[in-house]
């Protein structure tokens, strides 16, 4: 029986909360072809990584030591590929986060496998409803080469549950790469606030902040939130690009996303509409947001977010 492994995403033995979306998808797929799900994780750490992930009752095939350390492109993609190989798997499939969107198109060069990327639903074995023209448009894609890998779009696919019982965690024997790329170094963004795709509670600012962030700060200290923001604020140079949600941003998928002077476009939305609970504050009883907003409020940001600050410190 054909496999079907998730190429999970973790930093320092931390797995991504994304893998499990990932998961969920490969688990409707399985529904459909009756596959079994295994599981890789690669890099530093990716020993404990794996043990998080096999308590989801797959198992976990783990790449370690000092060629894979860094989460390189080149030698990531080289280890999945093989690892997908050895275990007779069918099909790949990884979040469309920057890791996944970086390393899948590379594994499916190498196993000569067609790629469905950016998945919103599984609509049978072969079949994958994908976006198009900035998400205007959504086409059903039939990937038809045997071998298939599959970017999923993780605010689609809920997080999976845990299994009854812990699969396996085995070391893969992979061998050693020759890269072309060489790791230089890793300017990580140090921030007291939880990381934005991680984080419970994201309280993102759009062009309506005119650049002033302080009450989306403000708001998100109290709620001990990550702040993020629409593109127009990260093209408009008012905050750096790694906070940008959206199509061509990060994917998150908090239990609460607050949208503060964010219209609502379809490529915004793209990255947060999985939120579970949608508040959203805007001059414009109009804007598009709020037909996503489970709570929706037409206001001046200026006035209400320092008043809701205010209320939550209250209730602390
Ligand atoms: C290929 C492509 C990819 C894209 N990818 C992304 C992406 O990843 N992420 C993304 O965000 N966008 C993306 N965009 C851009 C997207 O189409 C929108 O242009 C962008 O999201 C608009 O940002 P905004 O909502 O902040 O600004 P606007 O659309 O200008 O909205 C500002 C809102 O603020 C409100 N407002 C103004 N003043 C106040 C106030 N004082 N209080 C309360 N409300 C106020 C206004 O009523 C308005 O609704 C992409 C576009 C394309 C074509």
């Amino acid at each position: 029986m054909a496999t079907i492994l998730v190429v999970a995403e973790q930093s320092n033995g931390h797995l991504k909360k994304a893998t499990l979306s990932a998961l969920t998808a490969a688990q409707q797929v399985a529904k459909n072809t009756g596959a079994n799900i295994a599981g890789v994780v690669i890099g530093a750490g990716a020993g404990q990584a794996a043990q998080d992930l096999a308590a989801y009752g797959i198992p976990v095939h783990v790449v370690e030591g000092a060629a894979f350390e860094h989460a390189l492109a080149e030698t990531h993609s080289a280890a999945a590929a093989e690892v997908a190989k050895k275990a007779g798997a069918g099909e790949v499939v990884i979040a469309a986060t920057a890791y996944g969107k970086d390393i899948a198109p590379r594994i499916a060069a190498k196993l000569g496998a067609g790629l469905a990327s950016d998945v919103l639903a599984i609509v049978g074995a072969n079949q994958f409803k994908r976006a198009m023209w900035a998400g205007n448009a959504i086409a059903t894609v039939e990937v038809t080469t045997p071998m298939k890998v599959v970017t999923v779009r993780a605010t689609e696919f809920g997080a999976a549950q845990k299994g009854q019982a812990a699969g396996t965690v085995t070391p893969a024997q992979v061998s050693a790469p020759q890269p072309k790329t060489k790791f230089v170094e890793f300017n990580e963004v140090k921030s007291a606030r939880p990381e934005l795709t991680e984080a419970r509670v994201v309280v993102s600012g759009g062009r309506g902040t005119k650049g002033d962030f302080k009450p989306i700060e403000q708001l998100a200290d109290v709620l001990n939130a990550a702040v993020g923001a629409s593109r127009a604020v990260v093209d408009a140079g008012w905050q750096p690009n790694d906070l940008q949600v959206g199509q061509t941003g990060k994917v998150v998928a908090p239990q609460l996303y607050v949208a503060a002077g964010i219209s609502g476009a379809i490529q915004h939305l793209a990255g947060m509409k999985g939120s579970k609970t949608i508040v959203a504050i805007n001059k414009d009883a109009e804007a598009p947001i709020f037909q996503v907003a489970d709570y929706g409020l037409v206001a001046d940001l200026f006035k209400a977010l320092p008043e809701m600050a205010e209320a939550v410190k209250k209730l602390q």
